[in-house]
């Protein structure tokens, strides 16, 4: 990546670059906000990525199988009944998001939102093709030419073969990886497949490459209602306003070289934070809600400060508080609210998972048949069992019954579960035929699963006596 350039030479470069409209072509720069930037970049695609490759005994690790109404997860199956846990999940992390734009503004938007994630990216390959933010301006600018298409068509295929494997990554994760490539290979791929390849693809080719800033300032609805969580202590991206006014060119020369303060401030004007912001803005107009605090134009202002042999921090992370002067105050309650909101969800989730049944039973009283009275005169009503394993194992499951004098099963009373899956079995439950009035008599069915005794279900159900 370029490094800024000289003080000196920006200016031309800052009134061809800063448009209200039209592309912006970011300048690249180096600092700790963007090797963080880059870091998450990493991590979040290795996951996003490799994650799909990755098997766990046998199967896809993670793995949304819709067909079969389940969520692998190394191991851990959720079923549709675990919903609330998968509500509590997103509940967490959205307070967290609250949290978190309650102290330091849209961290998530300038660091780990897809859209930025991926943004970064196609801007990486861009400038790999086509050159940095000059040579881009310039080629727009230039009339068509086969070196024009040239490079705008590499820019392109990149694009859309980096999109394309995108909408592999994603839909391999609900038809799995090791069977979609095949699939795609040898055009054996069913409608639903076809359409979320497409359409991902499709998506991410518009978003990242073409749409870009206009999404974070025209379609995100986060960008508009983030607000009512600042207060005067969140920390976002900040022009120190007291330091740097009034801005001036002259103020390196009054002041860098002889050590005098000058009456100017510390701002030189470059343009710099302007060039390098992919939303277009200039953060020394104020707080906009275009800014994603990604904090490039901190790397690029605390570089021009260096240069210009003053402190870094004339753009910062800084609340409304400490730009005034002010101590930070203290018993902030929104931060009391969502810290609470997010203990109570997490305990709320801990308790829900330790109350979760790995083991769900549907009975259903055969209505064919009210009631028979059997060869030795006892009265037998007929019953279907739907057994559901929710782990994917091997399990037996032990069927009693109670609840008349007298009850028992007749026949089998041990079944054979489906690893992860759902049995269907037929039970005869039987009594004498005094065990009570004529009429529907409560019941109580018990399954256990035999390799694992703490696993078991009680379900009600009714026996009709003629
Ligand atoms: S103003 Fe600064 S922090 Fe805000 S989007 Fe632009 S570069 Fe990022
Ligand atoms: S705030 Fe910093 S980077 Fe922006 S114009 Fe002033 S000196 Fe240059």
């Amino acid at each position: 990546m370029n490094a800024p350039a000289p003080v000196n030479k920006v200016r031309e470069a800052k009134l061809e670059l800063y448009r209200k409209k039209g592309k912006i072509h970011a300048r690249e720069v180096r600092g700790r906000f963007n090797s963080l930037r880059w870091a998450v970049v990493w991590v979040t695609q290795l996951i996003f990525f490799g994650s799909c490759w990755l098997q766990w005994n046998g199967q896809q690790a993670v793995h949304f199988d819709i067909a079969h109404e389940k969520l692998r997860l190394f191991g851990l199956v959720l079923w549709p009944q675990d919903a609330l846990l998968l509500a509590i999940a997103l509940i967490l992390a959205a307070t967290g998001l609250f949290l978190v734009t309650a102290v330091a503004g849209r961290l998530f938007c300038g660091f780990a939102c897809p859209q930025t994630v991926y943004t970064s990216i196609f801007m990486w390959i861009e400038t790999r093709v086509e050159g940095d933010h000059l040579a881009r301006l310039k080629l727009d600018q230039a009339p068509t030419s086969a070196r024009k298409l040239l490079l705008r068509g590499s820019k392109h295929l990149l694009w859309g073969l980096f999109a394309a494997w995108t909408a592999i990554t994603f839909v391999g994760y609900f038809t799995p990886v090791r069977e979609l490539l095949p699939a795609i290979a040898d055009w054996q791929l069913g409608p639903w497949e076809i359409f979320w390849l497409l359409f991902y693809a499709v998506f991410t080719y518009v978003q990242a490459g073409l749409a870009r800033e206009a999404v974070c300032q025209h379609m995100c609805p986060y960008s508009r209602f983030q607000g009512v969580m600042f207060d005067s202590n969140t920390r976002t991206v900040s022009y120190d306003v007291q330091r740097g006014e009034p801005r001036s060119r002259q103020a390196r020369a009054a002041s860098g070289s002889t050590g005098i303060k000058s009456a100017k401030g510390d701002c030189v004007d470059c343009g710099i934070c302007v060039q390098v912001c992919p939303t277009g803005i200039d953060i020394r107009d104020g707080l906009q809600y275009q800014c994603i605090n990604c904090g490039l134009c901190v790397d690029a202002c605390d570089e021009v400060m260096t240069r210009v042999g003053k402190p870094a921090g004339l753009i910062r992370f800084a609340s409304e508080q400490e730009l005034a002067g002010k101590p930070a105050r203290g018993g902030r309650p929104r931060l009391a609210v969502y810290g609470g909101l997010i203990a109570l969800f997490v305990a709320l989730g801990a308790w829900t998972a330790t109350q979760r049944s790995l083991l769900l039973v549907d009975i259903l009283r055969d209505r064919g048949s009210l009631a028979r009275e059997a060869a030795d005169g006892r009265i037998e009503n007929a019953y279907t069992l739907k057994l559901m394993n929710l782990v994917e194992e091997a399990r037996d499951f032990e069927v009693s019954v109670s609840g008349l004098p007298g009850i028992e099963l007749v026949g089998a009373s041990r079944f054979a579960g489906v690893p992860g899956g759902i049995r269907e079995v037929h039970a005869t439950v039987a009594v004498p035929a005094d065990a009570g009035p004529t009429g529907a008599h409560p019941i109580h069915f018990e399954i256990r699963a035999v390799q694992d005794p703490a696993t078991r279900i009680s379900e009600k159900s009714t026996f009709v006596l003629p």
